[in-house]
Formats: structure tokens, sequence, C-alpha cells
């Protein structure tokens, strides 16, 4: 079976379209600027190496999957002869509330419900539900799925995801802990599994997912028991640009002495704030690592504050599921950065935690980068989102 992997923003569209047979990506793509001028599509077809770029107006989301399905079949640049091949889409969906606790097949209801859900993400579901729609118009007759990047944490226990507001926040508006990067987190628990040739019953993960967005996840016996984001992914970790936890009361202070609205606050937590705003250089950790080794202390600081909040949530999380075995990094920085995760396991020996320090300068492949005499493994696997969407699509079509 091909299955057509999407990620649909407001104004962008991102595709792979899979081969599950070979478990390989055929090929994948951009469409940029949907409904605004200078649209355009950037299509690779990954067999051959190929890359072409289709300027051409799309007003909507429909005439972006179109043009998708033109340079998928391209005589040049495709990869398959006709629309037919297609076997399913996979559509990623970020929010699915405590609605969905797995990837579901779309039918009408399950729209219904997606729209639901939309007021917690408000600006990322009605993005996902429009590439959706735009699916069904232009292939009816293909079966499509989502999956959501809240869903796996929904085995988190209550005392793990209530906030202790009074309790009828959590009735009225569902203010509650969700957790995101779900299939991230639920991808890399799965292959380390499979890496320790272990059952992922048997195992206590601690799952680092390090990138420009980021959160700490543990997973006990294959099931998420608690995630470091939050209601939304401002919470836990120190981002790119993201604060991480602080205290709350940090809001309204800022509120009422700087004279910033509710809108402003928010886009000053979510947009200038985390490694960005402590260094005031950037929220690339290789522009951070370049400016502190140039002396920028600000820079440091950054990438300090950056590093021991993940320590102290892989410290947390042990304690909260009562030991580890195993503890992955993935994504931009965790896959790539060795010097940051030498510096989040640093001092954690006592836990059995220790890094092979050879090991661990190698980036960008699966790896255990656990020293010999570690008793709690380290792992670098590198995440694939689109792979696991696929991967469910493929097992709710087949059954
Ligand atoms: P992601 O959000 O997973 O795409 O990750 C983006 C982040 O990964 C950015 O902050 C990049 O600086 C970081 N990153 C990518 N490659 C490297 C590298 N070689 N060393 C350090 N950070 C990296």
């Amino acid at each position: 079976m091909k299955v057509l992997v999407i990620n649909a923003g407001s104004s962008s569209l991102k595709y792979q379209l899979i081969d599950m047979d070979l478990m390989e990506v055929m090929a994948k793509g951009l469409c940029e600027r949907i409904g605004i001028d200078g649209s355009k599509l950037t299509h690779k077809n990954t067999a051959k190496g190929i890359e072409k770029v289709f300027e051409k107006e799309m007003k909507d989301h429909s005439d972006a999957i179109s043009m998708v399905i033109d340079a998928l079949v391209c005589p040049e640049c495709g990869v398959i002869s006709s629309m037919e091949e297609i076997g399913a889409v996979g559509h990623r969906v970020v929010h699915g509330s405590e609605i969905f606790a797995d990837s579901c097949v779309i039918d009408e209801k399950v729209k219904e419900a997606l729209n639901e859900c939309s007021p917690l993400a408000p600006l990322h579901n009605p993005a996902n539900i429009i590439g959706i729609e735009a699916c069904e118009k232009i292939m009816p007759n293909v079966k499509q799925v989502a999956v959501f990047d809240t869903a796996f944490h929904q085995t988190m226990p209550a005392k793990a995801y209530m906030y202790a507001l009074p309790y009828e926040y959590y009735e009225k508006y569902k203010i509650r802990k969700f957790g995101f990067h779900g299939t991230s987190h639920r991808f890399v628990s799965a292959e380390a599994a499979k890496m320790l040739g272990k059952s992922i019953e048997d195992l206590k993960i601690i799952t680092c997912h390090l990138g420009n967005g980021s959160s700490v996840t543990a997973v006990d016996g294959g099931k998420c028991v608690d995630t470091s984001m939050g209601f939304t992914p401002l919470d836990g970790v120190v981002m790119g640009t993201r604060t991480g936890s602080m205290d709350p009361a940090v809001v309204t202070f800022i509120m009422e002495n700087e004279g910033m609205t509710a809108k402003e606050v928010d886009a000053l937590m979510n947009k200038k704030s985390g490694v960005f705003g402590v260094s005031g250089v950037s929220s690339d950790f290789r522009d951070l690592s370049k400016a502190k080794d140039e002396g920028n202390e600000r820079a440091a600081l950054a990438i300090d504050m950056f590093t021991y909040s993940v320590k102290k949530l892989i410290g947390s999380y042990a304690a909260a599921m009562g030991g580890v075995d195993a503890v992955v990094f993935t994504a931009g920085v965790g896959e790539n950065d060795s010097e940051s995760r030498k510096a989040i396991v640093d001092g954690l020996g006592f836990m059995g935690i220790k890094i092979d320090e050879e090991l661990n300068k190698q980036r960008g492949k699966a790896l255990d980068v656990s020293a010999a005499d570690a008793t709690v493994k380290t792992l670098v696997i590198p995440t694939n989102e689109e792979l696991m969407i696929a991967i469910d699509t493929k097992r709710l079509i087949e059954g």
C-alpha cells in the first residue's frame, strides 16, 4: 500500500508518499503561500533525487492537493502513474482533546468531533480540517485517517494531567495537561524497545524530543504516564522561543507593569522568549553554541537553562515511574547536538545514566551512546512522525 501523509497548515501543506511494503519515502514536498500571491510547490522524487519547483497559483488547499497529485504523477519527476495508486491518506492533526486516544478513520462524525477540538488549538486544527476536506474533494474514494499529536498522552493518570485550579475550569473548558509531540514520543519509544530487543511492556523509557519545540515524556510499559508540555505547547522545557515552565504569576505581573494585553503577553512567551529571549542571539542551537564558543555569556546561560530543564525532567520522570531503563534523545537538537546531550546527562551517574563520550560525538543516526558501565541505556533515535502516521493509516485501513 502507498500512503500519502499530509501535514496541513493555514497557508502551507507538507506531504510524503510512503511505500509501506518497502517502508520507503517515494516522494515528498511542500506547498507554500496557499491563498497568498507567489504560491509554489517544491517536489522531490526521493528515489531519483530529482527536485522540481512548480510555481502556480494555489487559491486554496484543494488547489494545493491537486498540484500535489499532478507532481506525484508527473512524467518527469513523479513516482506513480495515477492517483488510483494512493491507497490511503494519513493526516497529522494537532489536537484530539479527550475525544481521541488513538488515530481513527475519518467520517462525518469524526469531522464534527475535530471541529469540537478546534478551540483548544485554534491556529492548527482548523487548518488540519481544511486539509482533510481538500483531500476528500480531490480523492473522494480514498480513505483518510487522522493521527493526533495529543492521542499518545491520553493514558496519563488524572494526578498527572490535572491542574490545581478550581475543578469547574476543567469541566467548563477542559483546562488540563494534554501534551504534544505524541506521534514522535510513540515512535521513538517503540524504536527504543526494538533496539534493546525487549518488549515495550517491560520497559520504563524517558523520551526527550528536543527541537525548536521540546518535550519530555515518561513512557511506562508503552504508555505515556506524564509529559512536559501542557494545555498548550508552552509548558515544560525551555525552548527555542518559548518560556517553558515558570511561575504563572509572572504573566499577570508583566501584564500589569508593561500594560500588555493577553494576546501580547502570549506572543511574548511563545515567540520572543526561550533560549532566544535569554541569549538575544538566536533560537537555533547551532548559532547559540557558536556564540557561546566566542564567549557570549548569555548564550552560555541560555544553553545551561535548556539542558538543566531537561535534566530535571529526567530525574522527576524516573521518580514518577519508580525507575528508568532507557533515556532517548530525538529531534533536531536531540539527534544532532552532542554537547547538549552530554550536558543533560552529566551528573546523572548516580541513577545509572552515563554516556560514552566518543560514541556520543556521532549524530543523526540511531545509536546506543551508553557507557559500558551504565545501568540505564542512553539512545539517540531519529524521529519519523510521517512514517508513524503512515503505519497507523495502514493499520486502520487494513484492520
Ligand atoms: P526541529 O524542531 O526538530 O526541526 O529542530 C530544530 C533545532 O535543531 C534547531 O534549533 C537547530 O539548531 C537544531 N539543530 C539541528 N542540527 C543541529 C546540530 N548539528 N547541532 C545543534 N543543533 C542542531
